[in-house]
């Protein structure tokens, strides 16, 4: 199948700029920690929609409060997703304009924002889908590897069998990066899985980015697990098996052609 659009949307100059008549969706990214990590167009769709959708409104009143925003909210979650698509379905069908937020970070990365992107997709095809695009923790943590990014590979959360586990960290190649998301349940447990699954490679651990306890942790598999805090939230890259001096090159070469 193949589908191709093209939405002309202006370019707001101020915060007042009225936004285009409905419907529209846009996914907004919000802060993964740090409130003052979000947009200022970010700031102005939130401010401008006539709904915005967020997994956890008391969690996101806490941003739109910082920031003054008045938007109607309603909750969005993945223990009733049918009922919560469906009614966005219905909104958008009444033109309005709604902003779709989630916990932390960009929707649609490892939460219930690709569910309603694909609805809206199949049922209303000529709704704009507008990414305003900002922090991720995937993004955050790729760009202070220091390895070559690419091919990088996201996994999101690991399956929990021991097997699929498997299947999963095997999926790019070993030259390669791989991003991996855990909670503070289960992340002793993953790294203890990924020192025996993958000798020889380094990784880099991302605790609670953007926050006031961010901390990072650089480790072999060759070694003994590490200490750390186990508190917050956490971000896992496998690194490379081969040196990164090796891979350098074609890093530059990509940011130079
Ligand atoms: N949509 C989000 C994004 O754009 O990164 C991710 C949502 S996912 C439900 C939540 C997971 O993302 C957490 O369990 C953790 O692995 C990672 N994460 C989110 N915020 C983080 C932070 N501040 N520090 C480290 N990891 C974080």
């Amino acid at each position: 199948m193949s589908s191709e659009y093209e939405w002309t949307f202006p370019l707001g100059q101020d915060w007042n700029d009225e936004l285009p008549a409905g419907p529209a969706l846009y996914i907004v990214a919000t802060p993964i920690g740090n409130l003052e990590d979000i947009t200022i167009r970010a700031l102005r769709i939130l401010n401008g929609v006539d709904l915005i959708l967020s997994e956890d409104t008391r969690k996101s009143s806490r941003l739109l409060q910082r920031y003054g925003i008045t938007s109607q909210q309603k909750s969005f979650r993945v223990h009733q997703i049918h009922a919560d698509v469906a009614f966005a379905l219905q909104q958008l069908k009444a033109n309005l304009r709604i902003a779709m937020i989630s916990d932390a970070g960009t929707p649609g990365i490892s939460d219930p924002g690709s569910h309603l992107v694909r609805a809206v997709r199949a049922e209303i095809p000529d709704c704009p889908i507008v990414p305003i695009p900002g922090p991720s923790a995937l993004g955050a943590a790729l760009s202070v590897c220091g390895w070559q990014t690419n091919p990088a590979t996201f996994l999101g959360f690991l399956p929990r069998k021991p097997g699929k586990m498997k299947t999963a960290l095997s999926a790019g190649p070993p030259d390669g990066v791989l991003v991996i998301y855990e909670s503070v349940h289960r992340i002793r447990k993953t790294l203890e899985f990924i020192r025996i699954e993958m000798p020889g490679r380094p990784i880099l651990i991302g605790r609670e980015l953007t926050k006031l306890h961010e901390q990072w942790i650089l480790w072999s598999t060759e070694e003994a697990l590490p200490d750390f805090t186990e508190k917050g939230e956490f971000v896992i890259l496998v690194g490379p098996a081969r040196s990164s001096s090796e891979n350098q090159d074609s890093d530059t070469e990509t940011s130079a052609n």
